[in-house]
């Protein structure tokens, strides 16, 4: 048996999932959704910073524009410590694009104009 928190809602429904793959605990079909992807293949949105040059700030905040598979957080962060902006930055510019090939960007979560 395997529980899985639903994270989609607030209510954070307790799902189960027994050993024939039967669910159980959801209370809605985004729920049972959540838990089949997290079986077969578990996604994160990801929240960072890289470094900013030329600016009167040192970092900038990035997340990814979706989910990325939870397997490739570890490299992606190691992309992202390479990364070197140069300001101005605007809000949603993207920083990395399709990152290691997921079909999601890495873009900026704030403006830095200077
Ligand atoms: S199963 Fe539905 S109601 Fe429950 S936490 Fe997930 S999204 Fe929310």
């Amino acid at each position: 048996m395997k529980e899985i928190i639903c994270v989609v809602c607030p209510k954070g429904c307790h799902i189960l999932v027994d050993d024939s793959g039967k669910m159980s605990g959801y209370t809605c079909l985004r729920g049972k959704k959540y838990a089949e992807d997290e079986l077969v293949c578990p996604k994160r949105t990801l929240t960072s910073t890289v470094k900013i040059v030329s600016s009167e700030m040192v970092r900038l905040p990035v997340a990814t524009n979706g989910d990325i598979p939870k397997a490739l957080l570890f490299e992606v962060m190691q992309d992202l410590a390479k990364v070197e902006v140069k300001a101005p930055i605007h809000l949603h510019d993207v920083i990395i694009k399709d990152v290691r090939g997921t079909g999601v960007d890495i873009i900026a979560t704030r403006s830095i104009l200077k």
